[in-house]
């Protein structure tokens, strides 16, 4: 089993869970040895001098010792911040714990990540932490995600005669979209709006780190949630557990919306 002996990483905490009576395991995203679970020896202890290192979503340079395999172990940091505004908000905390649990299952524990995954990883969850919708951003990080699930649309033009003339539609079977002359070939597509359609392509390929603003109407969201749903269920078959929570989210705000329809 190699070890890599006082190594700087950066980190993201993504998770921790008490471990026996004292110590804590948690689990951190890495940009250089991919997820990683540190046992934290005296974690529990009131005073512990790392205490803030292992919050959920603190971030930084993180130094320590790292096996390939099994625990590995965090000796200090420094350039540590936290993410306030995801810390303080249940609805931005869900949609960063989502990205986090794609993360890992995309990429899983002890396996490293391509650096430009885990720089798309910390972007989003900075931008979620600037209050960027949150909904859209995880939007994106779920479309360019698809491809390492072995599931990559072909969205960039029509996928029978490369036309990249609209309307088109989305078909599962073709695993990209068609254009209007090409709609016939499968009565199972998606029957997606052009907006839907539009940001679906425009997600594929935009760059996180040039985003600084988005507004998309709350319908065409819908929209998006319920296509790349429909995706992750059909060909991804993944299901992350703080997705749960976002969903009930969903639902109360068209609970409310219906409310105020009266
Ligand atoms: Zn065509």
């Amino acid at each position: 089993m190699a070890t890599h002996q006082g190594v700087d990483f950066q980190g993201i905490v993504i998770s921790r869970n008490d471990y026996k009576e004292r110590d804590m395991l948690v689990k951190i995203l890495t940009d250089k040895f991919g997820i990683k679970t540190f046992f934290v020896r005296g974690a529990r202890k009131r005073g512990f001098k790392l205490a803030s290192a292992i919050l959920p979503f603190s971030h930084g340079v993180y130094f320590g010792n790292i096996n390939d395999q099994g625990l590995s172990f965090i000796n200090g940091t420094r350039e540590l911040e936290q993410y306030q505004q995801i810390y303080a908000d249940i609805k931005l905390n869900s949609y960063a714990s989502y990205i986090l649990g794609l993360a890992g299952a995309a990429f899983g524990n002890d396996e490293p990540l391509p650096k430009v995954w885990f720089d798309k990883f910390a972007t989003a969850i900075g931008l979620i932490n600037e209050e960027l919708d949150p909904a859209i951003i995880t939007n994106i990080i779920e479309i360019q995600l698809l491809e390492r699930f072995g599931v990559k649309p072909f969205l960039e033009s029509c996928v029978i005669c490369g036309s990249t003339q609209g309307p088109f539609d989305f078909s599962e079977s073709y695993g990209g979209i068609l254009c209007q002359q090409h709609w016939y070939l499968d009565i199972h597509r998606m029957h997606l709006d052009q907006r839907t359609i539009y940001y679906l392509r425009l997600f594929s390929v935009v760059d996180l780190k040039q985003l600084h603003s988005i507004k998309v109407k709350p319908e065409t969201k819908q929209h998006l949630r319920h296509t790349i749903d429909t995706l992750y269920s059909d060909e991804v078959g993944v299901y992350i557990k703080a997705k749960k929570f976002i969903d009930q989210m969903g639902s109360w705000d068209q609970l409310l919306k219906k409310d105020g329809d009266r």
